[in-house]
């Protein structure tokens, strides 16, 4: 392939808390980057995800759910929708097909002059003829969109034909990060997201919420990686729920961190973790700098 004729561009997936961006961008690249829970708020980064071929590299942005700000780590992470939305060349906005149209969050996109991709997921759970009334009913608020698709990102369903539209408004362009490239983030950036994960799907109420983690140390031997973490919590009061009786539920937590961070880096891991407090992380901004936000 001549490098005059290869095509690169961004491509941002954005939409509302939990309908599924992160199961989607883990599926368009093939590899479990982005960590899943039916929790909302999970992601709270913008992860890349980078896919090349032949003649063309796609940078897909997960990016996290789009609220309201109502504190500081809010501020944070829809600062990083608006970036990942700068940079687009070609806008995936994911919707929960179950749902209805929403003129709030339509209105952000109302003089996008990017290509927009609507994807309807979720769509796995709908009877043929219901789905053919719901992508009518959005067809007929969204007259100006590219195109709009069906899909699941759970099972896949048209999952193939999002590629398609995307290689049709990527722009000639050399590529933008070299070529095994698959990430923008380091490996300790996904140990610390791997062990968010278990305690997103651990605990209920505010521990995930309140939860942080930080990789102190990311020591990679020939066939073993030492990670140490550091869990902040916002309250002392939250430190005895997080570590369970007799130590029982971060023990789980631990466990379950360490199988997966095995299969992620392909290595043996030994994983050690510490508990702490940093009181209102998520309303300080230094905190949360700290953190690494707003980076
Ligand atoms: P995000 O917040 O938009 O990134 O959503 P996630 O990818 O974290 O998914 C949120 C929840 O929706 C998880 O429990 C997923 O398993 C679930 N989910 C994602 N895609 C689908 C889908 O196509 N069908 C169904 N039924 N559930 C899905
Ligand atoms: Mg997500």
């Amino acid at each position: 392939m001549e490098e005059s004729k290869f095509k690169s561009g961004f491509v941002s997936i954005v939409g509302k808390p939990n309908v599924g961006k992160s199961t989607l961008m883990n599926r368009l690249v093939g590899e479990r980057l982005s960590i899943i829970s039916p929790k909302a708020q999970t992601t709270r980064h913008r992860i890349m995800g980078i896919l090349t071929g032949e003649d063309y590299q796609i940078v897909y942005s997960d990016t996290p759910g789009i609220l309201e700000p109502s504190y500081s780590l809010h501020q944070a992470m829809m600062t990083y929708v608006k970036v990942s939305l700068e940079d687009a060349d070609v806008i995936l906005l994911v919707l929960d097909g179950n749902e209805k149209f929403d003129p709030v969050l339509f209105k952000r996109f109302q003089f996008t002059q990017t290509p927009l991709i609507v994807l309807l997921n979720k769509m796995e759970k709908v009877k043929k003829e219901e789905e053919q009334k719901i992508i009518a009913h959005w067809k007929e608020h969204l007259p100006n969109m590219a195109s709009i698709l069906s899909i699941s990102a759970l099972k896949g369903k048209n999952v193939d034909q999002v590629f398609p539209l995307i290689v049709k408004y990527l722009p000639v362009h050399p590529p933008y990060f070299p070529k095994d490239d698959f990430t923008n983030r380091s490996e300790r950036f996904f140990a610390g997201e791997i062990i968010r994960e278990k305690i997103f799907l651990n605990y209920q109420d505010e521990i995930p919420y309140s939860t942080e983690v930080s990789i102190t140390a990311f020591k990679e031997g020939d066939d073993l990686i030492k990670i140490q973490a550091e869990i902040y919590i916002e309250r002392n009061s939250q430190k005895g729920i997080l570590i369970g009786k007799g130590g029982s539920s971060l023990k789980k937590v631990g466990t379950e961190s360490r199988l997966d961070m095995e299969k992620f880096f392909g290595k043996k891991v030994f994983l050690e973790t510490h508990v702490k407090v940093a009181s209102n992380w998520r309303k300080e901004s230094h905190k949360l700098r700290q953190f690494g936000y707003f980076e």
